[in-house]
């Protein structure tokens, strides 16, 4: 036992109870799923695929790797999925290497507006540096505009497309994706990472069949083990019968070694449990609960991007306090609220200093909280901002230099704020973690 190590880990067990955790991406995982994660199968190599392996001993991890698949093919109704990514980002990058060549021409969102940085992120992403990369932007109300997106593709007649996000409140037709991609001849790429138990629980639509691959990470919204699937649609085998292989072969051995055996029992635990109709209450009180608290929060007069939510999470536009979200986001972990600061679509002010925070309901919601303790959320929420609405980031670069800290420092001792983490604690107590 390494006491140092243990004592964190117990203090980290102890923050995820005793906060409301309300960043979009994460979630509680079940002991199931933590159990699997911390098995012996960490001890094990299996480099290849069930039955084709390049080394020994691999009977169990064969078995456990083709539940994976056939739970996942069964879930989300597609013929060819891959456990192995070893996350999000890695499993992206076997998508481009796998259909793409270096230099072809692809389109993602961009990351102020809610893209992800492996969606063609200039200059410093793979996706930005071997690829080209054109990028959309959402509108000033924060809403993407297909009938732009399909001008900007027939203009850069990208090779392929991507579509999902990581900021945007709102639903995607993904059958008008289709249609613009199909218009130039784009391979389609749903990055489902955030909506994924959305899409399972049956409140997002699915972008099977329509997008050629699936991609989604397990740990957000899914509510596994940190990792990433990737699936191959009927509608991409059609165009291309060698591309589930092609995207096998770009995972391992283009991109990846081993695979995390313990991940992928994990994600077989979580695809199981997600299978359940209790999961489908969970998804259907997690998009309830979002649209409770959104309401909550406009009636209180905060503004949200496009104006609320269709699904897990919201993006609070500061612009009108004037506040940037770091002091906001800092003002609500004094209170017991874990949210992350975030760009605004159009964003005047620099991606360190962002006008907005991001917040979503899939780790409260697996808590068991409903509207009556949204409501609460909301309201406490409206209180902090009002609070720390009087900041304004310096201008000058010496002047911001120790701003930061200094507001900390006063949020620390702010009596408006810790009442309202002793009422978080209280609420806390009545919602235990997994
Ligand atoms: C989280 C996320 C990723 C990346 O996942 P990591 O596991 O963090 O690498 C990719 N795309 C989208 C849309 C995401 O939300």
């Amino acid at each position: 036992m390494d006491h140092e190590i243990s004592r964190l880990i117990a203090s980290e067990a102890k923050r995820q109870q005793d906060v409301l955790e309300m960043i979009p991406s994460e979630n509680y995982a079940s002991l199931a799923v933590r159990e699997a994660l911390g098995s012996v199968l960490t001890n094990k190599y299996s480099e290849g695929y069930p039955h084709k392996r390049y080394y020994q001993g691999n009977r169990f991890v064969d078995e456990i790797e083709d539940i994976a698949i056939n739970r996942a093919k069964k879930l989300f109704m597609v013929p060819h999925v891959n456990v192995q990514p070893y996350s999000g980002s890695p499993a992206n990058a076997a998508v481009f290497f796998a259909l793409l060549q270096p230099k072809d021409a692809i389109m993602g969102l961009k990351l102020s507006a809610g893209g992800h940085l492996t969606h063609g992120h200039p200059d410093i992403t793979f996706s930005g540096k071997y690829f080209a990369s054109s990028q959309y932007d959402v509108e000033e109300d924060g809403m993407i505009n297909l009938e732009k997106v399909a001008v900007m593709a027939r203009t850069v007649k990208p090779r392929m497309i991507v579509v999902g996000t990581t900021a945007y409140p709102r639903v995607y037709d993904w059958r008008a994706w289709r249609q613009i991609a199909d218009d130039v001849g784009a391979y389609l790429l749903a990055d489902i990472s955030h909506i994924a138990g959305l899409v399972v629980g049956g409140v997002h639509p699915s972008p099977v069949p329509f997008a050629d691959v699936v991609m989604t990470t397990t740990h957000k919204s899914l509510r596994g083990p940190r990792g990433a699937m990737l699936m191959v649609t009927d509608t991409g085998l059609t165009k291309d019968p060698g591309m589930a292989e092609k995207i096998d072969k770009a995972v391992f051995p283009g991109l990846q070694g081993g695979p995390h055996d313990n991940v992928t029992a994990a994600i077989a635990v979580a695809l199981e449990e997600a299978s359940q109709p209790s999961f489908t209450t969970y998804a259907h009180q997690v998009v309830k609960n979002a649209s409770v608290l959104a309401e909550t929060l406009l009636n209180k007069g905060i503004a949200l991007t496009t104006g609320g939510t269709d699904n897990h999470l919201m993006v609070i536009d500061l612009r009108p306090q004037k506040v940037i979200g770091n002091i906001v986001a800092e003002a609500l972990e004094v209170a017991g609220i874990v949210v992350n600061k975030n760009s605004v679509p159009h964003d005047s002010n620099p991606p360190f200093y962002p006008s907005g925070v991001r917040l979503g309901t899939p780790a409260i919601t697996t808590r068991g909280m409903k509207e009556e303790e949204m409501k609460k959320i909301g309201s406490w929420i409206a209180t902090v901002i009002s609070e720390v609405s009087h900041y304004r980031l310096p201008d000058t670069k010496e002047g911001r230099l120790g701003f930061l800290s200094g507001v900390k420092k006063e949020l620390q001792v702010n009596n408006t704020l810790l009442n309202i983490k002793d009422e978080v604690g209280v609420l806390c107590k009545n919602f235990l973690v997994p």
